[in-house]
């Protein structure tokens, strides 16, 4: 579940982008479109708790964001939020396996093997395990890192133009195991995006809650 109230931020140097008040259940999709530059990204860089709002109140499972900790609140975020961001940021210093250990040990939990491997699995990639990042195709990448997302088995799972660079048919797969994987966790679901493609690939029968950001 997601809640903003009043939301805004404010960049150095730029004035404040404001948000309209958005809910999401938990377990609902959000689809959040709108041109470049209407705040798409940073909208979910303030869910995923990487920035802090320079008015209002961004709370997420239940818990206001402003209200965490900086140590304690790092942890929780890890555990409660999968952020798939647009470029995937895995280490190509480590092997597949090591960096979805070493997003375990960022969230304060011990390594576990056997989830890491389910993970990997349940996305079709187990095989790649021990391959670098840079060994990757991009759709072989992008499951890695969404495996990385929902390793912690989070509330929330956030995406930042997840078919960005993808073709029509990657396109498709990507939207679809968003959403299946998102479902599976009973997860809260949040694209931002500009590509039509991604509404068009999203189950109608689920059913989502669009959003356009404008400049406001
Ligand atoms: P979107 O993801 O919808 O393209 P962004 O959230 O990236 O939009 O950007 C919203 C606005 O904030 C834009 O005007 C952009 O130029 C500005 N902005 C984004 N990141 C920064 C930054 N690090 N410093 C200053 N301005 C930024
Ligand atoms: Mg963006």
């Amino acid at each position: 579940m997601i809640s903003t109230r009043q939301l805004a931020y404010g960049y150095a140097g730029g004035s404040a982008l404001r948000f309209e008040d958005i809910d999401v259940a938990q377990g609902g999709v959000l689809l959040l479109r709108g041109a470049s530059g209407a705040g798409k990204s940073t909208w979910l860089a303030l869910a995923a708790g990487l920035l802090a709002p320079t008015a209002g109140d961004i709370s997420v499972a239940g818990q206001s964001m402003q209200a965490l900790g900086k140590v304690a609140g790092d942890a929780w975020r890890a555990r409660t939020i999968g952020f798939l961001p647009q470029k995937l940021h895995l280490s190509d210093a480590l092997t597949v396996h090591a960096n979805l250990a070493m997003a375990q040990w960022a969230a304060g939990l011990p390594q576990d093997d056997p989830r890491i491997h389910e993970a990997l699995t349940a996305l079709g990639v187990d095989e790649l395990a021990q391959r670098k990042p840079s060994q990757l195709s991009g759709g072989q990448a992008q499951r890695v890192a969404l495996a990385r997302a929902v390793l912690m088995q989070p509330k929330v799972i956030l995406a930042d133009e997840p078919t960005a660079s993808l073709d029509d048919d990657a396109a498709a797969k990507a939207v679809q195991l968003l959403q299946t994987t998102a479902r599976r966790h009973g997860a809260t679901l949040v694209i931002a995006t500009h590509d039509a493609r991604v509404a068009a690939n999203l189950d109608s029968q689920i059913g989502f809650q669009p959003l356009s950001l404008r400049r406001q």
